[in-house]
């Protein structure tokens, strides 16, 4: 259980945050025309940063994450550059096949804690008696997400993404 007034906890948040918004976009990169995934790819690169950032001023500048940092860089440069850049289908509806590999598109909807309910709560008080009331999600907090991608392209950034969210990396898993 990961302690939320340890000093790395907010840091380990932040790099999980990097990530996971990483992470989303590579989703995104699965299905796009190639231009587009020149775009997607190119605003990882403030994340990227962000990451090698917290690298140095917070996690030793562990050369395993710096490693897995440029792993991940070059593994979303190969994803927006498949079929030599020629790509010009946009599957982001989700039907068919992905435009990179050809594989049936992955597609399912989740009912899920919606962003509000973590804005609404981020600010709470562990403290105030209404904590425990006040974090207690309601109906409404609720609300449908799809997750569509192409599983075997987004496997291209997934080995990178284990060794930042690992132990040794910045132990992402354990939030
Ligand atoms: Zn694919």
């Amino acid at each position: 259980m990961l302690d939320l007034d340890h000093p790395m906890t907010q840091h380990i948040f932040a790099a999980s945050g990097a990530k996971d918004r990483v992470l989303q976009r590579a989703k995104r990169m699965t299905l796009a025309s190639s231009q587009q995934r020149l775009k997607m790819l190119e605003a990882c690169g403030a994340d990227l940063e962000k990451m090698r950032q917290l690298n140095r001023e917070h996690f030793k500048a562990s050369p395993f994450i710096f490693e897995a940092i440029d792993e991940l860089e070059a593994a979303l440069q190969t994803l927006a550059a498949l079929k030599k850049g020629a790509i010009i289908e946009d599957k982001s509806n989700g039907e068919g096949h992905c435009p990179g590999c050809g594989t049936q598109i992955t597609k399912f909807k989740t009912n899920s804690l919606s962003r509000a309910y973590f804005e609404r709560t981020k600010h709470l008080q562990k403290e105030d008696e209404n904590f425990m009331e006040s974090m207690m999600p309601q109906p409404s907090d609720f609300e449908d997400r799809w997750h569509i991608y192409c599983d075997k392209c987004l496997d291209l950034i997934m080995p990178a993404l284990g060794k930042l969210a690992s132990p040794e990396g910045f132990c992402t898993d354990f939030i």
